[in-house]
């Protein structure tokens, strides 16, 4: 699809030709009927940035490109959905006082779900992305999929009960990879390989009665994470070391998956060729290494092998930040900040720049479940690589 570029809008609010010369410019807005969607979301996401503050028509017309008649058209609808209130007016320079438009949190809800090889945590998030209820069971991933819809079914059905309320708009499913996000459907789990070809998303829509979207965990918890980032600006890899090691990349502002959701494999990179042997059947797999460190009370040893690996994406990929998560890291925040941080820093006097930071993800054991919900939420607000498939 081509989007018209803010300079093809004739002042009638229609575009003159439907495309911009290289049919490559990005958004912002287009006031194409087809577009309409889209608009919306550009409307919702500059209203969900704003909080409590909120933001007036002019400022939404000035920030979208969009006529003020096409913006007065988009709210209105916004409106009667229930999903923009107005909130009062403000002084504006030079005219009367605008009117301030907020997101209404509370009109819609979205279910995110992490299920995780011994545990399912379920989350009814609000429009901002706030947990409203908060549910846990224990799961057996590697049972398959009678089991795990059989509780995916009912922690939902009583999540939904518990916090009552708005329509859900849908489901987002996170799990460990590798999986086809565009499909829906599981790969070869390392432990699991009975789910190879398990259309998981269509399975657990039907179950839920509900639209679902599936990623990997490390993918929902980074795109959870990248929440009011800019699109096009910023970009931080999420490592998460839990029962395995893997990855969610944001670069420029967006989730990065890869064509086949193969992005992030960060734990099944070979650092030592005869290394010991790795879950997924080769050897010296840096999860390997980390989880072997783990089980032998290694910590520093474990932190190490996670710096290196971090350091070997900060080579790759010119990343911002380092942000670490998952259960292991949680049992041991300190020590792994610690270790990865000397080893970020060792690179950074090496190459003689500055070091890239590390931090602790926000969400803390929620992290996954949170971002899980933000697949659902992100398509809404017009966020970059978060569409919704149902
Ligand atoms: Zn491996």
């Amino acid at each position: 699809m081509g989007w018209v570029s803010s300079d093809d809008i004739s002042r009638d609010g229609l575009s003159r030709d439907g495309l911009s010369q290289d049919g490559l410019v990005a958004p912002p807005g287009a006031n194409l009927p087809a577009l309409r969607g889209h608009n919306a979301a550009l409307v919702l996401g500059l209203l969900r940035a704003a909080g409590e503050q909120g933001v007036s028509r002019r400022e939404l017309a000035a920030h979208t490109g969009l006529t003020p008649q096409a913006v007065s058209k988009i709210t209105a609808r916004l409106r009667a959905e229930g999903l923009a209130a107005e909130a009062g007016r403000r002084a504006s320079t030079g005219g009367k006082p605008a009117t301030v438009l907020r997101l209404v949190p509370g009109a819609r809800h979205a279910v995110g779900l992490h299920l995780d090889r011994d545990e399912l945590v379920a989350v009814l998030a609000d429009l901002t992305g706030a947990p409203v209820a908060v549910r846990r069971a224990p799961l057996a991933f590697e049972a398959g999929a009678g089991p795990v819809l059989d509780t995916a079914g009912r922690e939902v059905a009583a999540l939904r009960a518990e916090a009552g309320g708005p329509p859900v708009l849908g489901a987002g499913v996170a799990c460990p990879g590798p999986l086809d996000h565009t499909a829906g459907v599981l790969h070869r789990v390392t432990g699991a390989p009975q789910w190879d070809g398990y259309p998981l998303r269509d399975a657990l829509a039907e179950r839920l009665g509900l639209p679902v979207v599936l990623d990997k965990d490390t993918n929902a918890a980074a795109l959870g994470l990248a929440r009011g980032m800019p699109s096009g600006a910023g970009s931080f890899g999420y490592l998460h070391l839990g029962t395995g090691l893997g990855a969610g990349l944001v670069l420029g502002g967006g989730l990065y998956r890869g064509p086949r959701t193969g992005a992030g494999e960060f734990g099944h990179q070979t650092v030592q060729w005869d290394g010991p042997r790795c879950g997924c059947g080769r050897r010296g797999c840096i999860e390997a290494l980390c989880l072997a460190a783990v089980a032998r009370g290694d910590l520093p040893g474990a932190a190490a092998v996670l710096g290196a690996g971090a350091a070997n994406l900060v080579e790759l990929l010119d990343i911002d930040r380092v942000l670490l998560g998952g259960r292991t890291v949680l049992e041991n925040p300190d020590g792994f900040l610690a270790g990865v941080a000397e080893v970020l820093g060792g690179q950074a006097r090496a190459r003689g720049r500055t070091a890239v930071p590390v931090a602790l993800a926000r969400g803390g054991a929620r992290v996954v479940a949170d971002g899980a919900a933000e697949l659902v939420l992100a398509p809404l607000f017009g966020v970059r690589g978060a569409a919704l498939v149902s």
